[in-house]
């Protein structure tokens, strides 16, 4: 019991990095929805459980990741977004979208997606699509701290034909919003690249354009890189598997590659099953530098360069 307690807990402090860097897309507050209620064996001692949004800051402070980039893709998830950038001043700036799985819902779409699963309804997906996306406009210009419309993009893992279209539809007025307001695009794009660099090519993408968790292969990589669009990291690329991911992030150009925890998912290796949090992307980053066979300050430096490229100070 004592094991798969601990396993449940956060994965283990890393080696604080050398140089900070940026954790460019997380889900502060999704990650209590993840962990029990009863702290596990191993969390740092004296800490209350579960860790608060400042908790997760400071922990990741120490770690060396001291800026994260929170997302907000629902319209609730939005709203708790706008309200946390009010008051944290420190560390944290935003990205909001309606994400394409909510899209469909706003849509009125119900059908059962590829993966086999009937989504899940809920009293905010009355509004309509339209409405969401302004929302998520008035939200957006309410504050000098939203830097990102996202995360927005297609899901065909999730979707069938029907969403499809209202995904489409949802991802076009997400990169004009994106552009009407001079931010930066967050893209999620799962089982869809073609899709989407299609709609991106067709309606010009935002000059500041990231694929969140990117997942293509060395080709799509040159693609990104021809277009000048960044490329995000997230755990996937330490897992054991994912050698084409490895090769993608090799052939990347440097000054595109960004990191990212999409915490609580996706947790590094070898922490997989475990929460995420924003501390851990000090674990990726230096699996990444082992990868790349490049000094671990140096690649920190220059995420952090490109992390500001996109997102401005804070
Ligand atoms: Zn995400």
């Amino acid at each position: 019991m004592a094991k798969r307690t601990r396993e449940r807990g956060f994965p283990a402090d890393p080696e604080p990095l050398p140089v900070p860097v940026v954790d460019n897309h997380t889900h502060l507050d999704h990650i209590d929805a993840v962990l029990t209620d009863v702290a596990p064996d191993g969390e740092p001692a004296g800490q209350a459980w579960p860790p608060t949004v400042a908790d997760h800051l400071a922990r990741a402070a120490r770690a060396g990741v001291d800026r994260v980039v929170q997302v907000g893709c629902d319209l609730p998830s939005a709203r708790w977004t706008a309200n946390l950038l009010s008051t944290q001043q420190a560390g944290v700036v935003g990205a909001l979208a309606i994400h394409p799985n909510e899209a469909t819902l706003h849509a009125g779409v119900l059908e059962v997606g590829p993966d086999g699963l009937t989504p899940e309804v809920e009293e905010h997906h009355a509004v309509s699509l339209d409405d969401a996306v302004a929302e998520i406009a008035d939200l957006a210009k309410g504050s000098p701290r939203v830097r990102a419309i996202g995360e927005t993009g297609m899901d065909l893992f999730r979707t069938g034909p029907r969403g499809e279209q209202a995904q489409r539809a949802s991802f076009r007025a997400h990169i004009a919003l994106a552009k009407e307001l001079g931010l930066a695009l967050q893209i999620h794009d799962r089982d869809a690249h073609a899709q989407v660099i299609e709609v991106l090519l067709a309606d010009g993408a935002p000059e500041r354009t990231v694929f969140h968790c990117f997942s293509g292969d060395v080709e799509m990589a040159r693609v990104c890189a021809e277009n000048g669009w960044y490329l995000s990291f997230a755990g996937p690329v330490t897992f054991k598997a994912n050698d084409d991911l490895r090769a993608a992030l090799t052939a990347a150009p440097r000054e595109l590659i960004l990191l990212e925890t999409d915490a609580p998912y996706l947790t590094p290796h070898p922490f997989r099953g475990q929460p995420n949090a924003p501390f851990a992307a000090a674990h990726t980053v230096r699996a990444m530098a082992a990868h790349l066979e490049e000094d671990l300050g140096t690649l920190c430096t220059d995420i952090t360069a490109n992390s500001e490229r996109v997102y401005g100070n804070w």
